[in-house]
C-alpha cells in the first residue's frame, strides 16, 4: 500500500460498495452524511438542504410538506426507511429536537448525533424545562415565543429549520451553507445575524496604506514599488 493514497475517493468508494453488498448501509447514505463546498469547507447534508430551502420558495415549500422527498432531490436519503419532518423556526414557534427513548437523529443529514444529545439529562430536561436547557445552549427566547419540543422515533426524524441570518441577504447559496451550524438543526441554537459592514466614511480596513512608507515602523516598507 502506497503511504499516501493519491486518490482516497476510490478506496472510499469500494469500501461504500462493499458495505451496501453486506446490507450494512443502503446506496448513497454516505453521501448523506456531508458534502464539501468549493473551498474545501465541510458542511452537512442538513445545512445543504437548508441552504436550499432559503434561496428556492419552492423547495422550501416542498420540504415542508414532504422533507423526505425534498432531501432525496438532492441526492440525500437512506434514513433506514425513517420519514423526515422539517420543522420550521418561526417568530412565534421555536422547535427542538429530543429523542426520549434512545438516540433517533437525522442522522442521514447530520450524522451521528453527539454526546450531549445522547445524555439522560438532555433527554430528561428538555422535555420538562426546554426554555432552561436551551439558556445552557445560549438560546435565550422571548417570552411570547411558543417552544415545542418533539420526540423523534425510529419511524419518524425531526430536522429544524432554522430562520436565515439577518445580513445573509446577498449571499448566494454555497456561502449561506457554511453559516447553518448543527445545533441550529435540532433547535438548540438559533444563527445569528451576520456583523454589519463598516460604514461609509469610516476607517479603512487596511489601514497600512495609510502609514508613511519611509515610517520604519511600517512592516511593509520596501514592499512597495
Ligand atoms: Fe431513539
Amino acid at each position: 500500500m502506497p503511504e499516501q493514497d493519491p486518490h482516497p475517493e476510490y478506496r472510499a468508494r469500494a469500501l461504500e460498495e462493499a458495505l451496501v453488498e453486506r446490507g450494512w448501509i443502503t446506496p448513497g447514505s454516505i453521501d448523506g452524511r456531508g458534502r464539501r463546498t468549493g473551498d474545501g469547507e465541510a458542511v452537512s447534508a442538513g445545512a445543504v438542504v437548508v441552504a436550499r430551502a432559503w434561496v428556492d420558495p419552492d423547495f422550501a415549500a416542498r420540504l415542508l410538506t414532504d422533507a423526505t422527498g425534498a432531501a432525496a432531490s438532492l441526492g440525500f436519503g437512506g434514513g433506514h426507511g425513517a420519514r423526515l419532518v422539517a420543522l420550521p423556526q418561526t417568530t412565534v414557534v421555536h422547535n427542538v429536537v429530543v429523542c426520549t427513548l434512545c438516540s433517533c437523529y437525522p442522522t442521514a443529514l447530520l450524522g451521528p448525533p453527539p454526546e450531549w444529545y445522547k445524555s439522560d439529562e438532555y433527554r430528561a430536561r428538555v422535555v420538562r424545562d426546554p426554555r432552561g436547557v436551551l439558556s445552557e445552549f445560549g438560546t435565550v427566547l422571548p417570552d411570547d415565543v411558543t417552544v415545542r419540543v418533539w420526540d423523534s422515533t425510529s419511524e419518524t426524524r425531526y430536522l429544524t429549520v432554522p430562520r436565515r441570518p439577518a445580513g445573509s441577504e446577498d449571499l448566494g447559496e454555497e456561502d449561506l451553507r457554511l453559516l447553518v451550524t448543527r445545533d441550529s438543526l435540532v433547535g438548540v441554537r438559533t444563527l445569528p445575524p451576520l456583523p454589519l459592514p463598516p460604514p461609509a466614511g469610516g476607517p479603512a480596513l487596511d489601514d497600512h496604506r495609510q502609514r508613511d512608507p519611509r515610517d520604519p515602523r511600517d512592516p511593509h516598507q520596501g514592499d512597495r514599488l
